[in-house]
Parts: structure tokens; sequence; C-alpha cells
């Protein structure tokens, strides 16, 4: 059996920004977002949340799938994106910072990135009742790699918990903060229970694929349509 490659799609915001806005390759339209579901629609594949996709991973399940993420939960992604996957019967996982439900993206001012609204408690409730998932992202967005072992343990811990508690589902996929981990963080997300973490090491995953180093596909503002299906039916990200 040759290797299947699946491509896990790396999104953050799906909202237009001004031309002059900071990290503005964090912000995908809605419009673009529209057009990639679609056309992961026609050329028939199917896009999944991390927990659905792990057969796929694990080799149990095949078929033309792909991973769709979200990092550190805006509003934009349950008024710009959900509709979309709802109306393909896509689903996705959005991956929250515990501490931040309903405020912004405050661990950006420092770098000053556009401050976004991330979703509240019940819009999150709203994300889920639309069979999407949520992961975790940390309590703070903190860079794991730069704390002590005690706070990043908390950092990785406690959001399963908090998450788990509050929505009521269970908490099984976790993103790395800025993509940033080590051994010592790699080992603290096994233990405490998670099955996968996604990183930002470029590429399409497999069943090779360390389930705690999961590569990711990054789409930006400037992923044109031919770029898009490139990263997804090529080796264009496997050599990045
Ligand atoms: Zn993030």
């Amino acid at each position: 059996m040759p290797t299947i490659n699946i491509p896990i799609l790396m999104y953050h915001s799906i909202e237009s920004m001004p031309r002059t806005t900071i990290m503005r390759s964090l912000h995908v339209s809605p419009k673009k977002f529209k057009f990639q579901m679609w056309m992961l629609k026609i050329l028939g594949y199917k896009g999944l949340s991390l927990s659905q996709l792990k057969p796929y991973l694990d080799g149990k399940k095949y078929g033309k799938v792909v991973g769709i993420t979200f990092d550190d939960g805006y509003l934009n992604n349950l008024i710009n994106a959900a509709p979309v996957l709802k109306k393909y019967n896509f689903t996705a996982t959005c991956y929250i910072v515990s501490d931040c439900i309903g405020i912004s993206n405050e661990w950006d001012l420092d770098n000053k990135i556009t401050q976004r609204p991330l979703m509240s408690e019940s819009e999150i409730k709203k994300w889920i009742s639309l069979g999407m998932d949520i992961g975790a992202h940390t309590k703070t967005h903190a860079d794991l790699t730069v704390i002590s072992n005690q706070k990043a343990q908390e950092e990785i811990v406690d959001c399963k918990i908090e998450l788990e508690t509050k929505f009521k589902v269970l908490v099984n996929d976790f993103c790395y903060p800025f993509g940033r981990f080590n051994e010592t963080i790699l080992s603290v997300t096994r233990e405490a229970g998670y099955h996968s973490a996604t990183s930002m090491i470029r590429g399409r995953a497999n069943e090779q694929s360390s389930r705690f180093m999961l590569p990711r596909i990054p789409i930006n503002h400037r992923t044109l349509p031919h770029l898009f299906l490139a990263k997804i039916l090529t080796n264009y990200e496997d050599k990045r």
C-alpha cells in the first residue's frame, strides 16, 4: 500500500482585512475561503476535523480527505467559515485559548497585530452545535518553550480540563501556540491525554507522522487557487 498523504489545512482568521493590516497573511477572505471549500468539494474531497481524520491517519479508513483547522478561536470562524463548512457537510477543529474566551488575541498586542474578537462561551457552544470540534490551544497562548515546565504543564493540562468542563465535550486535540514545542513539551502533551498535536511544520501528514508533531499546510490571503491545488494534490509542501 503506498503512503497516503493527508493535507491538514491551517487557517486563522476568515475575514477581509485592509491592506495595511500587520500580519495580513493570518486572514483569509470569506470569498477565498468559500472558493477553496468549493474546490475541495468538486475534487471529491471531504473536509474533516482532527477527531474525524484520526481513522484515516491511522490507516483504518481510506478516502479523499483533508483536515481543516482554525487556530485561536476567532469569532469570524463561526460567522464566515461555519456556514460554508455546513453547506458542504464538512467538519473542522477550532483550537481555543481557554483564558481568552470572549476576549481578543491579546497575546499579539506586543507585536501590534490587529485585534480580532474571539468566540465567547455561547458562540463556542454554537460552533459545537453545528457539528464542529474544538481543540486546545493552551490557557494563554504562551510560547511553551520559554516558560517553566511547571507553567507549561498548567497551560497544557488545565486548558483541556477547562474546555471539557465548560463545553461538556472531549477535547483530544492540541495545537502548539506559535507552533513552538520541544521534546519535554511533546511528552507533557502526550501524558495530558491528548490524542494529537498539530504544529507549524509544513507538509502533508501520513501514517508515519508523529501524532504529536502533525505537519500542516498554511493557507493565507496569498494562497491563490493554483497554489491551493498544488498544496493539496502535490508534494509542494512536503519539500518545504
Ligand atoms: Zn495560535
